[in-house]
């Protein structure tokens, strides 16, 4: 009997619950290495970036600070160590919320947070009223993509079977372009959408901003960008759903069209070397650098220094990564966006 052909967001659904409620995927024993686990001044900037921002909203008291998907807990750790040493009345004022669906990873969220979290959320929907804050890297790239593939001038949707790709007339597809060459692949995430959209709905009601750094790309164009990734290495997207890392490119476009809808602001997508320089990461790594040479940790503080490097350079993760925000139409551009 042959298995029924599963729709290929569906099928990464599945891939990717099933592989971060089974796996420690961060670092160097794991799959892959993200920002937050590079360099401790990501997540410092970044909380010192929600402290500009809730001051540009007016010091809201109680206000949410919010993630979406905070893998281990280290951005948030390093952002509310940051906050307490420069911004104490941000800290007091903020209730710390995760959005997290994998309990394996919650509990490392709470060995790396303890007490400060408020709550957990399986979903961004039963996050409490009122203003908020929310941050989110690498989230927004695990969210479930459709394929489609041009063929004789209609549109074909690619299903899984047995570790297979296998087209099928689309369905109740997304807009897509009118013309395409044969073969083409269009891609669309209608979970990426209905979650900015979501959360541009609330921002615009309720006030606050909301943060993704991401890699993707400004839009348009036709590409196959669905990836796995296992022990740094790249692997096969469909063999063995679970055991890998799947992930797409995030189209920064279609989100912030997304948010328009819902009626927020969306600033950016900015490449992301450009946004941490402009938030003074290289000089918070500096000064990090400096302190482990004083104190004799010379190979430290070169690890230190290339590792903020890595995060901004062009060559490394500094421009096909990128920064998107969302927020109340009436804030002000956030730190970083400013035009010019
Ligand atoms: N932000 C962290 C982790 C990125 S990995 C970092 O930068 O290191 C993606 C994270 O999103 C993981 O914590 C994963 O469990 C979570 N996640 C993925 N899909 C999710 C979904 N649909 N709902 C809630 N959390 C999800």
């Amino acid at each position: 009997m042959t298995a029924t052909p599963e729709r290929l967001d569906r099928f990464m659904a599945r891939a990717v619950a099933a592989y971060y409620a089974t796996r420690q995927p961060f670092g160097r024993q794991g799959d892959f290495i993200t920002a937050p686990e590079i360099s401790q001044a990501f997540g410092e900037c970044l909380g010192l970036w929600a402290a500009v921002v809730w001051q540009a909203m007016g010091r809201p008291d109680p206000v949410l600070l919010v993630e979406l998907g905070p893998g281990r807990g280290t951005l948030m750790a390093d952002a509310l160590r940051a906050v307490g040493e420069v911004a104490a009345p941000f800290r007091a004022a903020l209730r710390l919320h995760l959005v997290e669906a994998s309990p394996r990873l919650r509990e490392a969220q709470r060995a790396a947070l303890g007490g400060a979290v408020a709550a957990w959320h399986e979903d961004p929907a039963t996050l409490p009223d009122g203003p908020a804050i929310l941050l989110a890297n690498e989230f927004l790239d695990a969210l479930p993509i459709r394929q489609f593939v041009r063929r004789a001038g209609a549109w074909a949707e690619r299903h899984v079977r047995e570790g297979r790709f296998v087209e099928l007339p689309a369905e109740e597809a997304p807009p897509l372009p009118e013309t395409a060459p044969e073969g083409a692949i269009a891609e669309a995430s209608p979970a990426a959408r209905a979650l900015a959209r979501a959360l541009a709905a609330r921002l615009a009601a309720q006030g606050g901003a909301a943060l993704f750094l991401d890699y993707g790309h400004a839009g348009g164009g036709f590409g196959d960008t669905l990836q796995a990734v296992s022990r740094h290495g790249r692997a096969d997207p469909l063999a063995a759903p679970g055991s890998v890392d799947l992930t797409a490119h995030v189209d920064f476009a279609a989100i912030a069209a997304a948010a328009r809808e819902g009626g927020a602001a969306a600033h950016g997508p900015l490449p992301q070397g450009l946004f941490l320089q402009r938030l003074g990461l290289m000089s918070r790594a500096a000064i990090l650098a400096r302190a482990a040479a004083a104190a004799g940790r010379r190979d430290q503080a070169g690890l230190i220094l290339s590792g903020a490097e890595r995060l901004v350079a062009a060559e490394g993760m500094g421009r096909l990564f990128k920064a998107l925000c969302l927020c109340h139409p009436a804030l002000p551009a956030p730190p970083g966006f400013e035009p010019g």
